[in-house]
């Protein structure tokens, strides 16, 4: 990685826009913010930045733009696809919105929430559930990733089927454009029909189109049970039927339905090799319910549970009998995620297809594998309920990490032919970034790519912001 040394005369007008303690520029003190979670990518930078204020982020665009300098921003770091990390080595700089990080408001009479983009979103979950509200929003990440880095990768997780992506949680944005401009657009209406709803611009473009400076987001009642069952069953396409039944028979007040093939709890078990396996079977499905009071859930959940055991489409099933032993559930399903970053490098995906399409998507993808990569390990897990599925592969251990990661470029070009030849999508829920621009681009039709450089052009003239992410630099290029 080039390492870029600055002018003296371009740090100091950096740092007289974000103040001494929004600067850094030291090799040590950058390395965190140009390394990502999964140890999959490295970056360069002239320099991070970590404004203050508002004002500040105002007060660095500005400066960019007049010195053509390209802007990456980043909240958590805890993306998965390199949008906040710049491997090219380009001279570009970094803008952390760490320390933005403050609540706003909350309206719990509206069920809103105002807060600075860089809120963790752990945070803003504790303080929606301290005013008796939820934020429905949950994923692995979330003790670090920031409800601004949120609404610009457009994230998903495990409750998108009662409650939709950030796209849908989200109410207004404020935005500092490229050149430095200040876009409010906070209203606190859940109806507002008047003219394009700019923030969905915004919403999913990963950073390219200006810095998320504050979100507002719905809330909603704190629901007054959960009940969690972790659920055996003979295969992927009963999963399927299970979760069709389970939809009507229990009154769509499904929170989750987390589908994990057995191979997983391997991995999980490299995170804590007591790692508790609830049940024997070839597919595993966590599944949630959760309501208001007033309705018997428990008796909701198992009955329906005892009806799919006597149909034959699950083989085992434990009900969570405390909180303990839901969060024990939950871990597993988190464990297994992190394992395989313990792992070392392996194949990620992020697919989607129509939710009658997973059994489909994994029987060839195993078959990619098993015939075209033999040794290579297949795992399938992720949010069936939204047909989303992470079927990630293992190279042999034996492999060099570099013969694993030329190899790994095969087997994911094999797997997103087989999601787009069943009609679905290479990123359900992780986006675009760098390392997948390629694919994305290639996918789209001459329509899709001259309106999207046309809206880039219109809101980035200069083209600075987050250079190589999500787009190329002209229509015709990859
Ligand atoms: C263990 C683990 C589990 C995960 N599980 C899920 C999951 O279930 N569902 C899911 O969708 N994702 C998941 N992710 C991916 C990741 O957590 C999400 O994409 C998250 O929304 C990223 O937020 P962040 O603050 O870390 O953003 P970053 O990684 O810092 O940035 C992501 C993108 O947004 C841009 N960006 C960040 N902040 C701003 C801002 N304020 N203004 C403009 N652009 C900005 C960046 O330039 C970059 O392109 C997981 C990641 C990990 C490590």
């Amino acid at each position: 990685m080039t390492v870029h040394s600055p002018s003296p005369d371009i740090l100091s007008a950096l740092e007289a826009a974000v103040g001494r303690n929004g600067l850094v520029a030291d090799p040590a003190g950058m390395a965190k913010y140009l390394g990502d979670w999964a140890g999959d990518y490295r970056g360069g930078a002239l320099a991070v930045l970590r404004p203050g204020s508002v004002g500040e982020v105002q007060a660095l665009m500005r400066l960019c733009n007049e010195l053509g300098l390209g802007v990456i921003p980043q909240g958590g770091n805890t993306g998965l696809v390199s949008g906040a990390i710049d491997s090219s080595g380009a001279g570009l700089v970094v803008v952390s919105l760490e320390r933005l990080n403050s609540i706003r408001r909350i309206d719990a009479g509206n069920f809103t929430l105002q807060a600075d983009a860089g809120c963790v979103l752990q945070a803003i979950k504790d303080a929606s559930e301290a005013r008796d509200c939820l934020f429905p929003l949950a994923l692995g990440a979330q003790g670090s990733c920031q409800i601004g880095g949120n609404a610009a990768s457009n994230a998903g997780g495990v409750n998108v089927l009662r409650y939709g992506m950030a796209r849908d949680l989200i109410l207004g944005l404020e935005v500092v454009l490229a050149d430095g401009e200040l876009w409010n657009g906070f209203s606190g209406l859940r109806k507002n029909n008047s003219g394009y709803d700019l923030k969905q611009l915004f919403i999913g473009s990963e950073g390219t189109l200006g810095i998320i400076t504050g979100v507002e987001v719905k809330l909603f009642p704190k629901p007054a049970q959960i009940e969690t069952a972790y659920l055996g069953l003979p295969s992927f396409e009963t999963a399927i039927q299970l979760f069709n039944w389970a939809r009507r028979a229990c009154s769509d007040l499904i929170s989750a339905f987390e589908i994990i093939g057995a191979e997983c709890i391997e991995l999980a078990r490299l995170i804590d090799p007591n790692m508790p396996g609830p049940v024997e079977a070839p597919v595993h499905v966590l599944m949630e319910l959760s309501s208001g009071p007033g309705i018997d859930l428990n008796a909701l959940l198992a009955g329906f549970l005892a009806e799919a055991m006597k149909a034959g489409l699950v083989s085992d099933a434990v009900l969570a009998s405390s909180n303990a032993q839901a969060r024990a559930f939950w871990t597993i399903r988190e464990g297994l995620v992190e394992g395989q970053a313990k792992r070392g490098y392996h194949v990620r995906t992020d697919l989607s297809v129509r939710i009658s399409d997973i059994p489909a998507l994994i029987e060839h993808a195993r078959d990619l594998v098993a015939t075209e990569h033999p040794g290579w390990i297949p795992l399938a897990y992720g949010h069936a309920g939204d047909g989303n599925i992470h079927f990630n592969v293992l190279p042999p251990l034996e492999l060099g990490e570099s013969e694993a990661r030329a190899l790994g470029v095969e087997v994911t070009a094999g797997l997103y032919q087989i999601a787009v030849g069943l009609g679905g999508s290479i990123s359900a829920e992780h986006g675009i970034g760098r390392s997948r621009r390629r694919e994305f681009w290639a996918g789209l039709s001459p329509t899709h790519r001259r309106m999207t450089m046309a809206l880039k052009a219109a809101l980035d003239p200069k083209g600075l912001m987050n250079p190589g992410c999500l787009l190329p630099s002209t229509e015709t290029s990859s």
